[in-house]
């Protein structure tokens, strides 16, 4: 029988908590950090470390069949991909965010304003749900010193304790959604025996931990 495949997070914030759960599972293969690929020696996995914005897409490709991956990187890259379970870790809110001295009072404040995100594709559903027109400046990273350069009127981005927020004059001003981390499937996948072995593990694991 040929192996799944599970891609995780190679090095970040989901990375440990991902590897954890797995040999929470009883799985035992080597953690690697500079191998691209491990073999798990006692069920039928290998485990893939990427980068985590790829995840969505491998899986959706059947590159790999399973994925742990936030669901705000999920939502981002809008694939199709199955939804198995959720996992308990990794969890944060996008937030629209604006310096401390700023103006602008609730949400239709934003129109005609320039915000500057890693996240357009959210923002953009989130702006159009809320019926608000707002310039939309995509950039990778360091999002949060984009108002003080005089770029932004706004920022949308991840936000677990608020501090980056703090330390660059920033306070939240709407959350745009929540997000925790998630185990993906390729589509159909779900029926595959040790798919279904594997999940049982899993929750098994978050139970306890309840
Ligand atoms: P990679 O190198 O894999 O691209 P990254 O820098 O994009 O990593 P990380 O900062 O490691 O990503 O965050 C991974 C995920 O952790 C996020 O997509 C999000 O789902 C979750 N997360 C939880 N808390 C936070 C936080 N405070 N800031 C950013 N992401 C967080
Ligand atoms: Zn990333």
């Amino acid at each position: 029988m040929s192996s799944l495949k599970i891609a995780i997070q190679k090095s970040g914030r989901l990375n440990e908590k991902s590897v954890e759960l797995l040999k929470n599972c009883g799985l035992t293969f080597e953690n690697y950090k500079s191998s691209l690929i491990s073999s798990v020696s006692n069920f039928p996995l290998e485990i893939l470390f990427l980068r985590d914005d790829d995840i969505p897409e491998y899986v959706q490709d059947g590159i790999a069949d399973l994925g742990i991956v936030g669901e705000n990187v999920i939502s981002e890259t809008g694939v199709n991909v199955h939804f198995l379970q959720r996992l308990g870790f990794g969890k944060c809110t996008l937030k629209i965010a604006i310096p401390n001295e700023s103006e602008l009072v609730q949400i239709n404040d934003l129109e005609g304003r320039a915000i500057a995100t890693s996240y357009p594709n959210i923002l953009k559903k989130y702006l159009s749900d809320n019926q608000i027109n707002a310039t939309i400046r995509t950039i990778s990273g360091s999002v949060e010193i984009s108002p003080g350069l005089g770029l932004s009127d706004a920022i949308c981005d991840i936000v677990s304790t608020g501090g980056t927020l703090k330390s660059n004059g920033l306070k939240p001003f709407a959350d745009v959604m929540s997000s925790e981390a998630i185990l993906i499937g390729k589509n159909g996948i779900e029926k595959e025996e040790a798919v279904k072995e594997l999940m049982q593990r899993i929750q098994s694991v978050l139970k306890a931990k309840e």
